[in-house]
């Protein structure tokens, strides 16, 4: 089939064959959603069916959905972590899964301040591959021509290490950067990226960043797509254009390469790539050199369509910067995914950002849906087992908690994600991502509960005791206005002696101290990732947390039932807090972080 010549699918005209194709199969297997929902069930339970696991809930080989809604409960990460450590300790036998688990993705949700384990079995790559080759037929039914050009991607691989038994534990998409599925994948002229393999794959932030960047600009007419996988990564890409773009314009005009890029795989990549280009390097130093960066994506890659990243959930705080560098181009967010499963894709991708929905792929696992009260606390008593509900039986305008079984062999396992239902593709429900539980402060891919926040606060409070000191009321908050972004802790405190109180040193530890006992994903995006900015305290005049609880009240808030916000972003409160500080501070050097595990 000729490439230009529109091949009709019930979703819109598909530009290829290998489009219509992968449109097809999303028409049919939403169409049928709920016979694919049950072979899947099917399959997982048979071919587990003598794991350890479904043996001990007696599913007796039974692959019928009464059965395992009967029988098997619903859990969370907690109650599988006995299993987990078995794993992660070499115990081959089929625990969870009948297939051997071939290594663990190390998600950035936590469990007791460390990253949360999913095993995965070989055959998921396949299916998280299936899925990825399903964005760009979708995309071409709403941007034409992007095979005239390529996709300008900050993609990285992160740190691995090994469990006990020998398991590599890695975040799912170095897992899959670095297989063959992504290393050999077929040329397709709709998909190709600026940067080479090897700088995507090499292992040091800044070398990978420095050669990525410097790609996109050699590159930068034939640049159609800008991305990153979330909002947070592109930004970081844009200020590391900011911090660095003299030495890059050098290489630029001289076509010799920085020193810092001293990976010999990569170099030897840059050399082939990389000649002296006086006109384009000028072009970009006139830009660069400019104080106002507004617009300054556009102006660098003329050409870009639209902005490939996810602003959904608590990414939707970088919206407004992004649109202020990209001078409004459309933001696309097209799948939904996490280290436990990939769940679906945007069929709409370029509808605005509170407009995504996401249409859940009913072959990736088995999917339920736990009715969630946004009123309510969410708890579940054990006189009423909470009912779950099927995919294909959610109601429109409801909100649920996911709830997976995975061919992994996670069994009605809660994701953590709240979802609301916006509608059907066929009989197939969209969801909008409505967030993630608990999740308080969030930056990059951290996620920080108010627990963890509060344990923050006593660790630091440890540092105030000697100077009879304590901290009267505290709030947070997720500063974006700064690239990175960072977190700012609102204190009050009460000094008993004013003839002691705690120097600006003893306050700048304070903020260390909470940095230390936040979780590992916190401690790695300051550490390795260089995506959060160092921890603020801002000291608040004595009475602030009084007047904001009056504030409170005059909106209409019960005295008796007021609580401190632990986390707060509406602008008035924020400019009552700021309009009290007497005193800022920041934390003075990095928290520890290594890629072992305490466990
Ligand atoms: P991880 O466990 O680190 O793989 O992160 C997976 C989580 O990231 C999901 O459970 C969601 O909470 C979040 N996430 C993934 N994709 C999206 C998306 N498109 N929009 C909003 N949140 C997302």
């Amino acid at each position: 089939m000729a490439v230009g010549s529109a091949i009709s699918s019930p979703l819109g005209p598909a530009s290829c064959d290998k489009d219509a194709k992968a449109l097809q199969f999303v028409e049919e297997t939403t169409r049928n959603a709920d016979l694919v929902q049950e072979r899947v069930l099917a399959e997982i339970l048979a071919r587990n069916a003598n794991t350890e696991y479904l043996k001990r809930f007696n599913l007796n080989g039974a692959t019928d959905r009464d059965s395992f809604k009967s029988k098997l409960p619903m859990i969370t990460y907690e109650d599988l972590q006995p299993e987990i450590q078995r794993i992660a300790n070499g115990d081959r036998s089929p625990i969870l899964s009948a297939h051997p688990i071939s290594e663990f993705l190390t998600s950035s949700g936590t469990s007791a301040g460390e990253r949360k384990l999913m095993p995965t079995i070989q055959e998921e790559l396949d299916r998280r591959q299936l899925l990825y080759s399903l964005l760009m037929p979708v995309m071409n039914l709403y941007v034409p021509g992007l095979d005239k050009g390529k996709g300008l991607y900050f993609l990285f691989v992160k740190s691995e290490t090994k469990t006990p038994g020998g398991l590599l534990a890695r975040p799912v998409l170095t897992s899959y950067y670095k297989s063959e599925h992504f290393k050999t994948r077929p040329y397709d002229p709709y998909n190709v990226y600026t940067s080479p393999n090897e700088a995507i794959l090499c292992p040091d932030s800044f070398q990978s960043m420095y050669t990525q960047m410097l790609c996109g600009l050699i590159q930068r007419n034939q640049v159609l797509r800008l991305g990153a996988v979330f909002a947070s990564g592109l930004l970081r890409a844009i200020r590391f254009l900011q911090l660095n773009w003299t030495q890059l314009v050098h290489d630029l005009k001289t076509g010799t390469l920085n020193p810092r890029i001293t990976d010999p795989v990569l170099k030897e990549t840059m050399t082939r790539i990389l000649k002296p280009d006086p006109e384009m390097s000028n072009f970009i130093s006139k830009e660069c050199s400019k104080e106002d960066w507004e617009g300054i994506l556009t102006r660098i890659w003329p050409n870009t369509k639209y902005l490939d990243v996810i602003v959904t959930g608590s990414m939707a705080q970088y919206i407004p910067t992004l649109d202020y560098y990209s001078g409004g181009l459309p933001l696309a967010c097209t799948m939904y995914a996490s280290s436990e499963c990939y769940f679906g894709l945007n069929l709409n991708p370029m509808c605005k950002p509170s407009e995504v929905s996401y249409t859940i792929m009913p072959n990736m696992a088995y999917f339920e849906f736990l009715p969630h009260d946004p009123n309510s606390a969410g708890c579940t008593t054990r006189d009423s087992p909470p009912k779950l509900v099927d995919l294909v039986d959610v109601e429109v305008g409801k909100e649920y908690e996911l709830v997976i079984t995975t061919y992994a062999g996670l069994c009605r396992y809660r994701v953590g994600d709240i979802l609301r239902v916006t509608g059907f593709h066929n009989s197939a429900p969209q969801f909008h991502f409505v967030r993630r539980k608990n999740v308080l402060l969030s930056i990059d891919s951290d996620k920080t509960d108010e627990a963890e926040l509060q344990k923050a606060v006593e660790n630091a409070l440890q540092l105030l005791k000697e100077f009879n000191t304590s901290v009267v009321e505290y709030t947070s908050y997720a500063d974006t206005k700064t690239i990175p972004g960072h977190y700012v802790i609102y204190w009050e405190l009460l000094v008993k002696d004013s003839a002691n109180s705690p120097s600006e040193e003893v306050l700048s530890r304070c903020c260390l101290a909470m940095e230390e006992s936040l979780n590992s994903v916190y401690r790695q995006g300051r550490v390795a990732d260089n995506s959060i900015g160092p921890l603020e305290i801002r000291v608040v005049k004595n009475g602030t947390f009084e007047e904001l609880m009056d504030y409170a009240i005059s909106r209409g808030a019960s005295i008796n039932q007021y609580k401190v916000p632990r986390c707060v972003n509406f602008t008035p409160i924020m400019e009552l807090l700021d309009s009290r500080v007497i005193s800022t501070h920041f934390s003075p050097a990095l928290p520890r972080w290594t890629p072992e595990r305490k466990r």
